[in-house]
């Protein structure tokens, strides 16, 4: 692969509103980074109440004629929309970079996985059709089917610019519904590009709508009495306030939050996999992923196998501008990000956590500006320690020593989130054993970051999900669409005279 073209735009971002770019009314605006630069790459315009209503209400007039197209037809828009993905993959994963700073293959692989919903979504006729009894009592026929909900919005985080977006627009959509979208406002040119693109692929206007903004076009949103569900990707104290403020507002939520997710590695596991499988877990996309590895838990004598295998590759992880195709780890999203992460750095230390590689301050040259922390790997952390307790969300990797299977099966279920899980091992029972009682949403099985594929939905436990299904997969179309029960007979088969009894079969 030859270098891929940088994302270079100056305009500011702003919204998408019943089928074009608009300004709208909000008057702020805040800098989008270049987060390997430390450079302003341009501005995102901040949405206001007004273009939020303005949002809806273009939604709201699209709703009816979309939701009324035959599914096969919204379908075959996903399907134009889905070859534009494929055609423009290396365009979205060069303005994740841009903004986001995760390595390109990385970015590529993200608009991948977001492609794959896509092509889940296209299969929307299947996935409606709904159930038929023939004859529930003499001449009665009873069947379900599921409808839209009418304008559904989605509020996203920065750390999946493309894919989150797509874990809920394209099922939401194939169901019938008009979505409002509030993206990150650290990274919010992924989106417009897509709204451009289901334009090109023949979506009506009013139908796909993005507002950027922050809590003013969120909380707009969260109370509008037009919008009917929110879907929420982000981290756990916004996941609970928009599911509990959701459902004051009588909508239906659906809020994914943060996660602290370990990998519990027995003594039978192959080591080099092992090492493999938790430097590209705990650093690849600098830590940011909801699905990071943050916590290794060592079990029995396998620690002092493991833990100087992964210094030595945590000091060597090739750490520069995403763009530079052999960059393993790019920056960290923000330079506020980047000061959190390093004070949790210098917070284990004084908890009194071994600190075998020290990731603070490092400087990629050519780019001293830019918002770069190392690869950073303590021992010896214990669960009283905050930094075990909290998502740091950066290339800060945790290990805790286990006595058994036992008590590291105890250390998961016992942490307050439950997103994702891996163990690694060689014995099948174990194996199993652990799928079954692991307290947790999406367990891999030397499988280091287990995200479902498009067809099985994605979601937490525990304080890493507020809500009951889960995003994507059926359990998407679930939350997008509402079951109707009808149950019909005709005239010439109703019998006589009023009936008091609770009907039975007859
Ligand atoms: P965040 O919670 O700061 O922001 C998420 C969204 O909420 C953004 O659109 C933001 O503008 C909005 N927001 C922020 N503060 C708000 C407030 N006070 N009121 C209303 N809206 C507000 O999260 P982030 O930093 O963008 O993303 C990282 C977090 O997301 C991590 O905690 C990560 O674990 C989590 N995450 C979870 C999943 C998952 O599937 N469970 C996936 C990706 C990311």
């Amino acid at each position: 692969m030859g270098a891929p073209e940088a994302f270079t735009r100056t305009t500011d971002v702003g919204h998408w509103i019943g089928g074009q770019p608009v300004a709208g009314s909000g008057g702020r605006s805040q800098a989008v980074y270049n987060p390997a630069t430390g450079a302003v790459a341009r501005q995102v315009l901040l949405g206001s109440v007004a273009d939020v209503d303005a949002a809806v209400a273009a939604a709201a007039a699209a709703f009816p004629a979309w939701a009324d197209t035959p599914p096969i037809r919204r379908a075959r828009v996903l399907n134009t929309f889905l070859a534009l993905m494929n055609q423009h993959r290396d365009t979205l994963a060069a303005m994740i970079t841009a903004e986001h700073g995760k390595v390109f293959t990385d970015a590529q692989g993200e608009v991948t996985r977001g492609i794959e919903i896509v092509e889940f979504a296209c299969g929307i006729p299947q996935l409606l059709k709904g159930g038929f009894t023939d004859q529930v009592s003499t001449g009665i026929d009873n069947w379900t089917l599921r409808q839209p909900l009418g304008v559904v919005a989605g509020i996203t985080p920065f750390n999946f610019p493309c894919m989150v977006p797509a874990w809920m627009f394209p099922v939401a959509l194939a169901c019938g519904n008009t979505f409002v979208l509030k993206p990150s406002e650290r990274d919010p040119s992924p989106s417009l590009f897509m709204a451009e693109l289901l334009r090109q692929a023949g979506l009506p206007d009013g139908v796909f709508n993005v507002v950027q903004g922050d809590k003013t076009v969120v909380d707009a949103l969260l109370s509008h009495p037009d919008v009917k569900a929110l879907s929420f990707v982000g981290s756990t104290p916004i996941a609970q306030y928009i599911y509990e403020t959701g459902a004051h507002h009588g909508k239906r939520v659906q809020a994914l939050g943060g996660a602290k997710n370990h990998m519990v590695v027995m003594p039978d596991a192959d080591i080099e996999q092992t090492v493999d499988a938790l430097i590209g877990a705990a650093y690849g996309s600098a830590g940011e992923r909801c699905m990071a590895i943050s916590v290794a838990v060592l079990v029995g004598d396998v620690a002092d196998q493991i833990v100087p295998l992964l210094a030595e590759r945590a000091r060597a992880l090739k750490i520069r501008n995403g763009m530079e195709l052999d960059a393993e780890m790019g920056p960290i999203v923000t330079k506020q990000a980047l000061e959190r992460i390093e004070g949790y750095i210098a917070l284990g230390v004084e908890e009194g956590a071994r600190l075998v590689v020290d990731g603070r301050g490092f400087k990629v040259p050519g780019h001293e500006q830019g918002f770069f922390t190392g690869g950073t790997l303590f021992d010896h952390v214990t669960p009283q320690m905050r930094i075990y307790k909290e998502e740091i969300f950066g290339p800060v990797l945790a290990c805790v020593r286990a006595k058994d299977f036992a008590e590291a099966v105890q250390l998961v279920n016992d942490h307050e989130f439950g997103n994702g899980v891996a163990c690694y091992t060689r014995d099948g029972n174990v194996a199993r054993e652990f799928a079954r009682r692991i307290q947790v949403g999406m367990v891999g099985i030397n499988v280091p970051i287990p995200v479902p594929m498009a067809w099985h939905g994605f979601g937490g436990w525990k304080r890493s999900l507020f809500g009951d299904v889960h995003a994507y997969g059926e359990e998407g179309v679930r939350f997008y669409t509402k079951q109707k029960s009808i149950m019909q007979r005709w005239p010439a088969s109703t019998p006589k005279g009023a009936e008091f009894a609770m009907p039975t079969a007859k």
